[in-house]
């Protein structure tokens, strides 16, 4: 314990780029604020489909060390050291997207003991004893099959980090609230005949879109959205991110927008106090001192 900053944040994701999209501008910040910022990671993403035609020879085992390195490099941009891969690199397969074969594979993160992944990621809330939980909703944002586990995973190891006396005091979901998406693709519309993107996809496309009414917390990263960007970048199997750094595209070459105002939704734990609701900080109201 001694050795530990005393402000710890450990974020839970299902593939390497999740991390970067959802959360980069919030752990660039902690990072350099000098908390503890720990990524554990669940699969390799060995299923993605590769958008650059260099790249596309990529797949299985050799995508998924691939993404690894990209997972690196993401992480050197955000200023983050701490990367874990739930139970070791490769103990997790990528189950591919919901309802293909892919989901059967026995040794598909989908396919796990959700009790035996919860306690493989205890173990590191044991070693980094993180005051704030960072994870999807139980539809794991938009119903991918490694999102959901991630999730369940996620809630299960923090049930079993209470019962030993070493409880994660606030959960929360990613989160965009409606109202911020409808605004971005406003613009985007506008923007998309400058961008290198043909078409805008939908707010339906976005992971975890819900009503203002949940949001409790936003963290601005505006001072960190070119390393967000940069992060997102280091994932260049996955995504493209215009210059700019405002828009970027997944393999289905649809633009969206790249938020850099990162929104939550706590689900355990109290609300710090602020003067218009909104927490600006995901460690307000604790004492970390
Ligand atoms: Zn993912």
């Amino acid at each position: 314990m001694t050795d530990l900053p005393p402000r710890r944040l450990l974020l839970v994701h299902a593939h390497p780029d999740d991390e970067s999209i959802n959360n980069g501008a919030t752990m660039a910040r902690y990072a350099a604020d000098g908390a503890r910022v720990t990524l554990v990671t669940c699969t390799l993403g060995e299923r993605g489909e590769v958008i650059p035609p260099g790249l596309a020879h990529l797949s299985g085992a050799a995508l998924g060390a691939h993404r690894r390195e990209e997972l690196a490099a993401a992480m050197r941009a955000l200023g983050v050291s701490d990367v874990r891969l739930l139970g070791g690199a490769g103990r997790y397969g990528d189950s591919g997207m919901m309802d293909t074969a892919d989901n059967d594979d026995p040794g598909c993160f989908w396919q796990a003991d959700v009790e035996t992944a919860a306690r493989q990621l205890l173990e590191v809330i044991r070693e980094v004893r993180p005051q704030v939980l960072v994870t999807y909703d139980e539809n794991g944002g938009y119903g991918h099959p490694d999102h959901i586990q991630a999730h369940r995973v996620a809630l299960r190891a923090a049930e079993l980090a209470d019962a030993e006396g070493v409880p994660v005091a606030k959960v929360y979901f990613n989160r965009v609230p409606r109202a911020v998406a409808e605004d971005a693709f406003a613009r985007l519309e506008e923007d998309l005949p400058a961008l290198p993107f043909d078409k805008a996809a939908e707010i339906a496309d976005v992971p975890g879109v819900v009503d203002g009414a949940l949001i409790t917390t936003a963290i601005d990263g505006g001072p960190y959205a070119d390393a967000k960007a940069t992060a997102m970048r280091a994932h260049a199997t996955q995504l493209e991110v215009a210059p700019g750094g405002r828009y970027f595209v997944l393999s289905n070459h649809l633009a969206q927008p790249l938020f850099t105002t990162e929104y939550y939704q706590l689900v355990r734990g109290e609300r710090g106090e602020t003067s218009d609701g909104l927490e600006r900080d995901l460690f307000a109201g604790l004492e970390t001192d």
